[in-house]
């Protein structure tokens, strides 16, 4: 994968280029927010590494504006220990996953290349659904509703696409954890209600009495009304 790195601290951002370049990667690092944005939208990358803390722009905005130009490219979130506010703050900036420091080099390496499988597993045949009016070009990773286009971060693609798929039954959010984050199922399961919640607010016409994306209480969650 073509890695874009994103680290103001020295040792750390020489770490991780060493450590993902030794996987096999060819990664670019730089340490503002400024030029990883510039960076980010000028050449294609498979992947972007981005600390939160950054001089000159922060990496929530940075996250942003490339969410907002590159809607399917996966970004990896490095926090700072037990910010629970960080976390949360990145996921709905639109990244897909985080890290939080300090995290072994194993743990890493593992995150990223689950990141880049899941995107780049292009499913056969139209990669589309619709329900309650709603449009979904997963491939695109866009929702339309009437004339109303809205971009979807990867994540929400994977999420939206599994329940799709197992819409005959209620997935639990230890499944989704598994299969849309390729985490263990023991690691927060509030990362899932997190990230429907942000998701309503952008496909739903009404956040509050969902349609698409269904809570089953005691459960998990499931696709469409019934
Ligand atoms: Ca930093």
């Amino acid at each position: 994968m073509k890695i874009l790195v994103v680290e103001d601290e020295p040792v750390l951002r020489d770490g991780l280029v060493e450590l993902l370049s030794g996987a096999g990667h060819s990664v670019e690092a730089v340490s503002d927010g400024l030029s990883a944005t510039r960076w980010g939208l000028e050449t294609s990358f498979d992947l972007v590494l981005l600390d939160l803390m950054l001089p000159k722009l922060d990496g929530l905005e940075v996250c942003q504006r490339l969410r907002k130009a590159r809607p399917a490219l996966p970004i990896l979130m490095l926090t700072a220990r037990g910010s629970e506010e960080d976390k949360v703050r990145g996921l709905r900036t639109g990244a897909d996953d985080y890290v939080t420091k300090p995290f072994g080099a194993k743990e890493l390496l593992a995150r990223v290349e689950a990141l880049g499988r899941r995107a780049k597993a292009a499913p056969a045949g139209p990669d589309v659904a619709e329900t309650d009016d709603c449009h979904f070009d997963f491939g695109r990773c866009e929702a339309r509703r009437g004339k109303q286009i809205t971009a979807l971060t990867p994540r929400e693609v994977g999420l939206l696409r599994w329940l799709h798929r197992h819409r005959a039954r209620t997935v639990s959010r230890a499944e989704l954890l598994e299969q849309v984050w390729g985490a263990r199922a023991d690691m927060e399961t509030r990362t899932v209600d997190m990230t429907v919640a942000n998701l309503r607010q952008k496909i739903e016409r009404d956040p509050a009495n969902p349609r698409i994306v269904v809570s089953v209480k005691g459960v998990g969650y499931a696709w469409g009304k019934r």
